[in-house]
Order: structure tokens, then sequence, then C-alpha cells
């Protein structure tokens, strides 16, 4: 009998790199399955929905539950609608995550004076005058949030920036850092996942490829975690990491040897 009740599963790195699926991951998904282990996809992706990943995964045989996927987005969206009804967000961010923060019913206004709330996210329009406003509204002491971290995003043929270079940015030039990340690896977000998945952290098992979203998320929420090397970490990078994870796997393909 496995000791896991539970599994919070990174997508981009961990099942699938790009538009495709890793090589045996759905072997992986399956063993979950069959020891009766409830699974949760869990993206930093702040423009992405729910359903996304389901259309994603679904024509490799997989299938996903919406109700079973969460994002940096969604995250986000239930966080500020539920800590901060009818208030003002000053977005930046992708036009999707908008969408996806208004269907939450959060409202957003594009004036940075009357914004109650700023939250910084992955925005290719980001632009000297999208940082001018958000200095005037952060200097405004309001709550400051970010959807993710990360610092650069892996594409075809190199990196992007990524939520966390315009976060940096932002404080740089605000003199303030942002009050909470609300994706991974807050406990918001750990907060999150146990809540969709009713799951006792101490029986859930997190896998995905980076230490200072995934790894450190179930690290700090008393969770087990395994680190797979399908993604941006090596075994160089896991010595010289300040998080480490409890087990390391070639892939989530053998994910079964820790049940
Ligand atoms: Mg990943």
């Amino acid at each position: 009998m496995t000791d896991y009740e539970a599994a919070i599963l990174d997508v981009d790195g961990t099942i699938v790199r790009g538009e495709e699926l890793l090589a045996n991951v759905a072997d992986g998904l399956h063993a979950l399955d069959d020891a009766g282990i409830d699974r949760l996809l869990f993206s930093n992706n702040p423009t992405r929905g729910s359903d996304y990943y389901g259309a994603k995964l679904e024509p490799h045989g997989i299938d996903v539950d919406p109700q079973s996927v969460l994002t940096s987005a969604t995250v986000s969206a239930a966080y500020l609608a539920r800590t901060h009804p009818n208030e003002r967000v000053y977005l930046i961010g992708n036009e999707r995550l908008e969408a996806i923060l208004e269907e939450a019913a959060v409202e957003l206004t594009a004036d940075p004076t009357t914004a109650d709330v700023v939250l910084g996210s992955f925005d290719r329009g980001f632009s000297y005058g999208t940082l001018q406003e958000s200095l005037q509204a952060l200097e405004n002491g309001i709550p400051f949030y970010g959807t993710d971290p990360d610092v650069t995003i892996p594409v075809d043929g190199g990196q992007i920036p990524g939520t966390g270079a315009i976060l940096a940015a932002m404080e740089a030039a605000a003199g303030r850092e942002p009050d909470a990340i609300l994706g991974k690896p807050s406990s918001i977000a750990a907060t999150a996942a146990l809540d969709r998945l009713e799951a006792d952290p101490e029986r859930t098992l997190v896998v995905g490829d980076r230490l200072d979203t995934d790894i450190a998320l179930g690290e700090r929420a008393g969770m087990t975690t395994a680190l797979v090397l399908t993604g941006v970490t090596d075994r160089t990078d896991i010595e010289a990491g300040s998080v480490q994870p409890d087990y390391v796997l070639e892939s989530l393909a053998d994910v079964e040897t820790l049940l």
C-alpha cells in the first residue's frame, strides 16, 4: 500500500515540454491512478486557466478533469476575489489572465491612481509606460502581489523574461517587494492545492522540475517532494540548490518506484 493519498504534479518540464508530451509520462500518471492517488495538475503559467491542460493532454489519452487543475492565474483570481472583494486591481499581465480575473469577479482598473491592489505578472506588452503606472499605484502603499516568481520561461531555442523579471522592475522602481507571490511556492498556493485535493500534506507527493517553486512548495508545506530531471534542473543544480528534494527521478514515468 502506498503512503500517499494525493499528488501535486507540475506540468511544463514534468508532463509536457512545449506542445509535446514527455516520453512515457502517461505510464507515471496511470501508476498514480492505479494506486488510488488523486492527482492535481498545478502549473505556474499565469496565462492559462483550468480548461487548457485537459484540452492539451486529451489527444495523448490522458484524462484531466478541469476541477483537478490549478494555475498561478486561477489561484491568484480566487485569492483576490476572496481577500479583496469589491476592490479595484491594477494589473500588469496578459489578456488571458485579465479574462480569468474577470471571470472570478475581480474588478480591474486601468487607472493606477484609483487602484486598491496591484498584481504583477507576465506581460509581453510591458513598457516604460506600464512601469511608470505601476510606480504611481505602488506609491500609495496598497497591497502588491505577483502571480509567480519565474524570472525566465524556457521556450524553443532559449528563454524569455517571465513574471519574476517584471516584478523585479516594479520592485526596483517602487522600492518595495511584493507582499506575496500567489502561485508556487507560496503557502497560499499550497493551501489552494490541498483544499482542492482534500488531502493531508503528510500524505501528499509533489513532483516537479523546479527546486525554487515545486520542491520549495512541498518542503514548506510538509509534503514529500520528488524532482524530475526532464525540465530545467540537472543533478549539478540540485547539489548547488538551497532546497533539496526527498527524491530525484529521471522522469515522472518512474514515479511508480515511490509508491
Ligand atoms: Mg515546470
